[in-house]
């Protein structure tokens, strides 16, 4: 299918009061950005989004970028059909070769109140029609049909069909995250989702170069440049950890290992977060998902921080978390063979239920804060832009 026309509808909720206009520029903006490239007449918002194209688009190409467009809740290509009532019975004829099945139902959503018939009215008479055109009845409970109409202040549209949108708010308008990123399945997630709730992101990983490859540099590159389509171009911080790991492997009890360099990336990671004015932290932690991420191995890690540690998968099982990763594009990714730098001096028997004193206790040899601000100093960052679309 070809379209001239999307129309966007968001939820209303967060219109109303004062946040309005802020919501909308963020959102036109948005919208703007993932169809850069496409030949986009113009998009504005007389009640809901209206997106025109200059020529026919392919659906499933405008789809495929909206769907990264967080804050649209509902995806309607249309038809423009005119300004009057007559235009519209005319732009209906021309369709009715795609009306299938015996029957029929019209809906109509009228929000300029002056258009001078009321949406029952519209209904009732355009019904009347496609019935005395087709001899197809009308069914309003359960129609093959279903033929919608919106009337706007800037005209009238009739639908060719309906696609859920991505959900959530615009992005921009919550201010902004640092989420740490591995190149495993769930840090993607953790990310698009925070996305979701229409905070801008940025990442860290930490990585073990020299002593692993560097594949989970290019994995994470990779995934940055994904989930860039969502927000445009995208901040990634690297921080060599490989020498600081060593010095616990050296210095402290090998089963808290783990929760020890989590602690410090922590630490890292909101020194790093303060300097690019980012309010919280993301892991793609859940709860019990793994033997290290049991409450009591959180709360030891979170003891470290100062900011809010936002763990959006902690409602999700892991068929949700591969089924979301695998739309957003990051699964694929994901799943390519690295070794993470937690995998690199892996502990044969990691703590599963320890305390901030006992981890206190193991970083007493380690000067925890010289180690954290030399990490802060050679970390390095730089802009990646998102992938493009035709790749
Ligand atoms: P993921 O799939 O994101 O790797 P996971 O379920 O495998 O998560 P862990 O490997 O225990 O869990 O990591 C927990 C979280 O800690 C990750 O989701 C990520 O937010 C953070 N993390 C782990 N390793 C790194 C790393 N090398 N760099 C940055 N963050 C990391
Ligand atoms: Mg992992």
């Amino acid at each position: 299918m070809e379209v001239r026309y999307v129309l966007g509808t968001y939820h209303e909720i967060i219109l109303k009061g004062q946040n309005r206009g802020f919501f909308e520029r963020k959102l036109l903006a948005n919208i703007k950005r993932a169809l850069a490239g496409l030949p986009v007449a113009s998009v504005t918002i007389p009640s809901r989004v209206v997106i025109a194209f200059s020529e026919d688009v392919p659906w499933a190409q405008v789809q495929a970028r909206l769907a990264t467009v967080f804050g649209l809740a509902g995806l309607i290509p249309a038809l423009w059909a005119g300004r009057t009532y007559e235009e519209l019975e005319r732009a209906v004829e021309s369709r009715l070769h795609t009306f299938g099945g015996e029957s029929f139902a019209v809906r109509c959503k009228r929000s300029d109140k002056r258009f001078p018939l009321t949406s029952e009215d519209i209904q009732k008479k355009l019904g009347a029609f496609i019935k005395a055109r087709t001899g197809k009845q009308v069914n309003l409970t359960n129609p093959d049909t279903v033929v919608r109409v919106y009337v706007q202040s800037d005209g009238l549209y009739l639908s060719l069909g309906e696609a859920p949108g991505p959900g959530g708010l615009p992005v921009g308008t919550s201010g902004k995250v640092l989420v740490l990123l591995s190149g495993g399945i769930d840090s993607p997630l953790a990310a698009l989702l925070t996305l979701k709730r229409g905070a801008k992101v940025e990442f860290v990983h930490f990585h073990s170069a020299p002593y692993t490859s560097e594949a989970s540099i290019r994995k994470v590159e990779e995934l940055v440049r994904v989930l860039a389509r969502y927000q445009g171009q995208a901040r990634l911080t690297l921080v060599p950890f490989g020498e600081f790991q060593q010095e616990v492997a050296r210095l402290a009890p090998e089963r808290l290992r783990v929760i020890l360099y989590r602690r410090m990336m922590l630490r890292v990671a909101e020194r790093i977060a303060r300097r690019h004015r980012c309010l919280a932290l993301a892991t793609g932690e859940s709860l019990n998902q793994v033997s290290s991420q049991t409450l009591e191995n959180l709360a030891a890690i979170d003891r470290v921080a100062h900011m809010p540690v936002l763990r959006p998968l902690v409602g999700l099982d892991k068929q949700e978390i591969i089924d979301i990763a695998t739309r957003a594009g990051t699964f694929e990714i994901s799943i390519l063979p690295h070794q993470d730098c937690c995998s690199f001096l892996q502990p044969l028997h990691p703590a599963t239920r320890t305390t901030p004193k006992a981890c206190e206790e193991a970083e007493k040899p380690l000067d925890v804060e010289d180690w954290a601000r030399r990490l802060q100093h050679q970390a390095q960052s730089r802009q990646l832009a998102p992938l493009p679309w035709d790749s």
